[in-house]
């Protein structure tokens, strides 16, 4: 029913992966105010000035509102009936895995899930990644290797209670406002809580750190490692929760004492004063109610996943997990980033949380997804990973595409060459909101899609909680769903039976009893939702948040893992990582000598389509900007404000001149945000090279190297 005048409705921020409740406060035809949620456990009420803004952002100016084919508006069953007979025509001449799909963290859990059935379930195909790749990739291959799952395993409540709180690579104070809200809050009421910054810049965050550590980038697996040996070297490792709980600790020690433990050879490589690293050291070693925070900083880097493992050590190395207060906390970046998580939407996932080499997974999703005489046909090995997917087009290995609410075009790394690569496939097709975005230059295919206030469905932030969003405008002209496009695309292929979705309740529940279908190892039990399962429409409607694992041991949810010391690993141990320190891929030189940090800024979201319509939003940083420290500015002879290019190998962005005492000397940062529709000259991805950690397939983005000129 349309919602009516003064009614509230709860649903969550689509932004960050904070994940926060929004109350909507409705006038019958449209969106009037919102606020926070009181009652939603991430936030208890509070939003930051994105999540604040969000009725500002809404409106049809700019939507999507036909579908379209070869550049002309059409009806909705011819653009299906083109979708469907194009991909069906490539896989006929390419084979199936010439098809792929690109999805995003902005997506619903239930569109997740229906795309991962209709690729991997039904078209054969293992290519299917998402932007997510781009924000947590390193953090899921990290828990993997430790805990043998990927599994958060900590919650909101553990920062609140915690002795001592570390953040590594993650500006809180801009990224997740409201965990940093919560996090400042919690200090003001126990003033014994410490908070340590670990980043090569000095942000908002700060503000309230009792100690900075302002590294040389790329360091962070040497200051972790340097940790653990000076641990060992102190007998302050746990050894009691070692022995129990763990293996790998020799390998591990081993490896972090190939480079000199000493704590001046440490803050030497970490160029941090070595009294000031001895403090942290000593700080992290005497606590037990420890959480180390990481985010982007950490995860996007070429050796990601081991710099999340150097952390995950010195928590199990000290007991630090498992507890109220303690653990090694992943937050991220975006709004369901987690939920897709859940469904296989990773090229190297299978499907609720299974891997292609889980023992019996192929054999148990096919059976769940054999429908009457209809049966999958399941890839047997893991598909490309977002930037080696467009690198396959480019090759003409994959000649079909359906991009789903992104824009690679701008986010990957080295976008221009992601354009070529785009501009020479065979077939593209988009599904997006927005009806002027870079990508739609390179579509063959456009699909209008519903945006948030018009959808239903679930998302999961970081600390595994899942949120309803709610539906409560009618959709622009002829948008249509995300599950909703590609259930109609698999019933024009043959596939109606498996697809017989009529509402995103029905897809959930279907999610739900495949995380709990012949579940045996503790790997499945982990992710089991299957408490869920079985809700009828109502009940889906009024689903309020809950954590998983929910099923019958759990049925209200799961508020912290790994608290009996056993893990899902084949042993139930946690497994120490050998890590061996690598600098960035990208080397400076004397052309190219400064190292380039890319980021968010506070107000702005991705690529602007939404949080640029609210003109209070973009009080805040107005255009592109160059952040540099006064000292490199005298250097290069640019002032405050002045206009100057960055050059990579790869590309230009051109931006206004910030000076910042919180920058180091030798790195300037720069924001992700603007595109080509906003500044010709601004396209962050164009200046970033293409190299990614081989374990998880992350793009290194934090670790560029350019060079400064006034324009
Ligand atoms: Fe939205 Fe994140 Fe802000 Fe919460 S912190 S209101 S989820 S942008």
């Amino acid at each position: 029913p349309a919602p009516t005048s003064g009614q509230r409705i709860c649903t969550t921020c689509p932004y960050c992966g904070v994940g926060c409740g929004v109350e909507v406060i409705h006038d019958g035809d449209m969106v009037t105010s919102v606020q926070g949620d009181r009652d939603h456990p991430a936030n208890f009420g509070r939003l930051c000035v994105k999540g604040s803004a969000l009725h500002e952002t809404l409106g049809h100016h700019g939507r999507l509102t036909r579908p379209r084919v070869d550049g002309r508006e059409v009806d909705w069953d011819t653009a299906l009936d083109s979708v469907a007979s194009r991909l069906a025509a490539t896989r006929t001449e390419h084979g199936d895995a010439a098809v792929a799909a690109y999805l995003s963290g902005q997506l619903l859990t239930e569109d997740y899930y229906v795309a991962n059935k209709l690729f991997k379930g039904f078209l054969g195909t293992p290519h299917l990644d998402t932007n997510s790749r781009l924000c947590m990739a390193s953090a899921v291959a990290a828990y993997k290797r430790a805990f043998g799952a990927d599994a958060v395993p900590c919650s909101y409540e553990d920062i609140e209670e915690a002795e001592l709180v570390v953040l590594v690579g993650s500006n809180l104070a801009w990224n997740h406002p409201v965990l940093y809200q919560r996090l400042k809050a919690a200090k003001q009421r126990n003033p014994l809580l410490r908070v340590v910054v670990i980043d090569p810049r000095v942000t908002d965050t700060c503000e309230i750190a009792d100690l900075y550590l302002g590294l040389k980038p790329g360091s962070d697996a040497r200051l972790f490692n340097g940790l653990l040996a000076w641990m060992a070297d102190k007998q302050r490792l746990d050894t009691i929760y070692l022995e129990k709980h763990t293996a790998g600790l020799d390998e591990a020690l081993a490896a972090a004492r190939e480079d000199d433990p000493r704590i001046e050879a440490i803050a030497a490589d970490c160029d941090l004063d070595s009294e000031a690293l001895e403090t942290f050291f000593y700080w992290f070693a005497s606590q037990l109610h420890v959480v180390t925070l990481y985010s982007q900083g950490i995860n996007q880097s070429t050796s990601g996943t081991d710099k999340c493992n150097a952390i995950i050590n010195c928590h199990l190395a000290g007991g630090k997990l498992g507890l109220p207060g303690a653990g090694p906390f992943s937050i991220t970046g975006q709004p369901n980033a987690m939920g897709g998580r859940e469904v296989g939407g990773l090229a190297n996932q299978l499907a609720a949380h299974m891997d292609y080499h889980t023992p019996g997974a192929i054999e148990r999703v096919t059976r769940f997804w054999t429908t009457g005489d209809l049966t999958p046909r399941l890839p047997n090995s893991p598909g490309y990973k977002a930037v080696e997917l467009f690198n396959a087009v480019e090759r003409g290995e994959i000649q079909a595409v359906w991009i789903m609410a992104t824009n690679p075009a701008v986010s990957l790394p080295d976008a221009n060459r992601v354009r070529a690569a785009l501009a020479k496939c065979p077939l593209v097709i988009v599904s997006d909101c927005m009806a002027d975005t870079d990508l739609m230059d390179y579509a063959d295919i456009v699909l209008p899609a519903t945006s948030w206030s018009e959808k239903d469905g679930t998302v999961t932030n970081s600390e595994r909680r899942i949120s309803r969003q709610r539906g409560m405008l009618p959709p622009p002209g002829e948008a249509r769903h995300d599950w909703w496009i590609m259930v109609e695309v698999a019933k024009r292929l043959g596939f109606d039976a498996a697809f017989a979705y009529t509402h995103p309740g029905e897809i959930f529940d279907e999610h739900a009893r495949l995380s709990g279908f012949e579940n045996t190892g503790e790997g499945s039990r982990l992710f089991d939702i299957s408490g869920l399962a079985g809700m009828d429409r109502a009940a889906y409607d009024a689903l309020t948040p809950i954590q998983w694992p929910v099923n019958r041991a759990a049925p209200f949810g799961t508020e912290r893992l790994f608290e009996d010391g056993h893990f899902a690993t084949p042993t139930g141990h946690a497994a120490l990582v050998p890590v061996r320190p690598r600098a960035p891929e990208q080397a400076l030189s004397a052309a190219r000598p400064l190292r380039l940090n890319t980021g968010r800024v506070r107000d702005q979201w991705h690529t602007m389509t939404r949080t640029a319509r609210a003109p209070r939003l973009m009080n805040h940083r107005a255009e592109p900007f160059i952040e540099v420290s006064p000292a490199d500015a005298a250097a290069l002879g640019v002032s405050d404000q002045q206009l100057a290019c960055l050059t990579s190998r790869t590309g230009e962005y051109c931006g206004r001149i910030r000076l910042s005492k919180g920058q180091r000397r030798g790195e300037v940062f720069i924001p992700i945000h603007w595109t080509d529709r906003f500044s010709m000259a601004a396209r962050t991805g164009g200046l970033l090279e293409a190299h990614i950690d081989s374990l998880s397939g992350q793009p290194e983005a934090k670790h560029g190297a350019v060079s400064l000129a006034p324009l």
